[in-house]
């Protein structure tokens, strides 16, 4: 091949399969958020800047290295062809990157995006706009574009990459002196609004405001380009950090908390932190993994930064900027510096004291936050045994005493009783079941606060969460609390209710009747010193396996076995009293162990032990049935 042929060698190459497909989509449907190609196209070219950027870090060899990092939207009109141009002074590529990149690789972004249409998860038009479609997203707004590149080194030559956007690209050598990448866009006769400036500047300011780089549409830059982040707060809007915080995460809705932290000493650090509002993130949320954008120098050094904050706080997204790290950092340095972890020191402070700021001043507010990631505070407890003195004062629990809202373990403390040395609390499935616990009977008749433990993860943290400030925490269901004597009032009502306990032969029956029917199932029966208000009540055993652990069994549905308790029965209960009558008098009569199984199964849902309480259904039928039969006998004087 001589000089000359080679320099005009002309080559065809078809699409891969899945660029096909894109490529089909985006050519031919009309989407309202077509504005998003020249975002994709700008968030290439501060790509190749970025790189370009390095690149000159470490080589003074390269094409023009006075040249202006800078991106330059123009409009071009030639006659009836409207025809935009996007150029940068990047890195620029090769011929072979041309159809390596442009052709011939999925991006990540684009195989998702398929995905997504596929399943028919949403329309293209839909979610067009929150996925980086890249480079092919250009072909919703055009009829041919082609690429002009020169990469930086000094000896290279410039190449065009062509395509209608159908099937197939075309490569052809180019003159193009300065360094860089150039794209032409023929647009669409339809997309005609594009050749605006002033519709341009609208776009870069909506989508790109923030990148690094000047963009100039015309002679004038359109972008702020100084981060948000680097704004003195006082400078900065609530309108800016939502918008912001938009652009950084697609979610709908606005951020919980913003934390806009500056600080020179000892670290320089800049970084704007946000709480969802949201424990859940949506199938488009633009950050995909957890941790935050890591920047130095306004520079992007890594996306998902997870060494800042400790993992249960990864909740918390943002970006952060310190001139103190090295431009050129490597992945592996950033994790292992000490500055990182002095840096982490100081935004894991200053998180936590946010949400005590908010937990004491905006209670409202707080609640919002721990609904949604109380959670991760409690994981908090358990996997970083040095946080415990910074997460126990941000717990929340709903008790006896609280009126249907959250309090702390201070304010708890802040309300023990007299001569109360110990925070009670009562494990359960929900609400309202623990505050019907039988438990609770001996609480309820010396007014002391019981908290009211129902999330899943409690029995989590139980063990964890002995002592809180020199005060120790029992689980209500030991049987051997000791606890302050009941108030006389209490006592005397007591006495009234003395006429209906039964005698101490039927009792004692009544007791060998429930260890016979429960058999071993339970450990023990046994009458119980504090009920009142509830016929029985199952307790641990002292000793016996944690009393946790068969919770946690069941919420991780693992295999489960009903725990062995000891049931403890309320003599002066008149269920009780009655049933111990029927043993003595009836012992044959069918209610007596239904009652019994009945009564035990439903201790165990209030428990939140039963495996399955849909099994109770036959058996009360079978005593609704018994009911019925007996209230007609009692009518009609049988
Ligand atoms: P992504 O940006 O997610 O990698 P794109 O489809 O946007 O996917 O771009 C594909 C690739 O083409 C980029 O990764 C990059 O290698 C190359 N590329 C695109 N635009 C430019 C540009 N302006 N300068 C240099 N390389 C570019
Ligand atoms: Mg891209």
């Amino acid at each position: 091949m001589s000089q000359q042929a080679e320099k005009t060698q002309v080559d065809s190459y078809q699409f891969k399969a899945e660029i096909r497909q894109l490529l089909d989509i985006l050519v031919h449907s009309l989407y309202k958020e077509r504005d998003i190609f020249l975002r994709e196209l700008i968030s290439n070219a501060s790509d190749a800047l970025t790189r370009m950027h390095f690149e000159m870090l470490t080589n003074q060899a390269v094409h023009e290295p006075q040249a202006e990092l800078a991106v330059h939207v123009d409009v071009v009109e030639d006659g009836e062809v409207k025809r935009l141009v996007v150029k940068d002074s990047g890195i620029g590529m090769t011929r072979e990157e041309l159809v390596q990149n442009l052709g011939t690789i999925a991006q990540s972004g684009a195989r998702e995006f398929l995905d997504k249409v596929k399943e028919g998860e949403a329309s293209p038009g839909e979610i067009i706009g929150q996925f980086g479609v890249g480079f092919y997203s250009v072909f919703m707004a055009a009829d041919e574009v082609r690429v002009v590149s020169r990469t930086f080194r000094p000896d290279a030559e410039a190449a065009a990459w062509i395509s209608q956007g159908d099937d197939q690209f075309r490569v052809e050598p180019a003159d193009k002196s300065d360094r860089g990448t150039e794209i032409h866009i023929t647009l669409k006769k339809d997309a005609g609004e594009f050749a605006s400036e002033w519709k341009l500047r609208q776009i870069v300011k909506k989508h790109s405001d923030y990148v690094g780089y000047p963009i100039y549409v015309g002679q004038e830059q359109a972008n702020q380009q100084q981060s948000l982040w680097r704004k003195p707060a006082a400078e900065a809007t609530q309108d800016e950090y939502k918008q912001f915080y938009q652009q950084l995460t697609l979610d709908f809705e606005e951020p919980l908390t913003t934390i806009h932290l500056a600080s020179d000493a000892p670290l320089h650090v800049r970084a704007l932190l946000f709480i969802p509002a949201k424990r859940e993130k949506s199938v488009l949320h633009a950050r995909k993994e957890p941790g935050l954008k890591l920047y130095s120098h306004n520079i992007l050094i890594q996306e998902y930064n997870q060494d800042l904050l400790p993992r249960w706080l990864a909740f918390v997204d943002g970006v952060v900027d310190s001139e103190d790290l090295p431009l050129n950092v490597s992945r592996e340095t950033v994790q292992n510096t000490r500055l990182i972890r002095q840096l982490g020191k100081t935004l894991r402070g200053r998180v936590l004291r946010e949400l005590g700021d908010m937990a004491k001043n905006d209670a409202e507010k707080y609640g919002r936050f721990w609904a949604q990631f109380g959670r991760a505070i409690k994981e908090g407890l358990a996997m970083d045994p040095e946080a415990r003195d910074d997460v126990l004062p941000l717990f929340r629990f709903y008790s006896s005493h609280s009126d249907g809202k959250l309090t702390s373990l201070d304010a708890y403390v802040e309300r023990m009783a007299e001569g109360q040395t110990d925070v009670y609390y009562v494990l359960g499935d929900d609400l309202t079941s623990v505050a019907n616990s039988p438990h609770l009977d001996p609480f309820k008749a010396r007014n002391l606060e019981v908290l009211y433990w129902v999330d899943p993860l409690d029995p989590f943290v139980a063990p964890l969460l002995t002592e809180y400030k020199g005060q120790a925490l029992k689980n209500i269901d030991d049987p051997d609390l000791q606890l302050p004597e009941a108030g006389a009032e209490t006592a005397e009502e007591g006495k009234e209710e003395e006429t209906t306990v039964p005698v101490e032969a039927d009792f004692n029956r009544f007791i060998g009747r429930c260890v016979t029917t429960l058999g071993d199932r339970v450990v023990e029966v046994r009458e119980s010193k504090v009920l009142k208000n509830s016929p029985v009540r199952l307790v641990s055993p002292e000793g016996g396996p944690g009393r946790e652990m068969a919770r946690i069994y069941r919420f991780l549905d693992q295999e489960y076995q009903i725990p062995k308790k000891i049931l403890e029965v309320n003599r002066r209960h008149p269920l009780v009293a009655n049933l111990a009558r029927l043993v003595t008098e009836k012992p044959e009569n069918l209610l007596i162990n239904l009652a019994i199984e009945q009564l035990y199964e439903s201790a165990l849902v209030q428990e939140g032990l039963h495996p399955n309480p849909t099994l109770m259904l036959p058996r009360i039928q079978q005593l609704l049935e018994l009911a019925a039969a007996a209230s007609k006998g009692e009518t009609t004087g049988e």
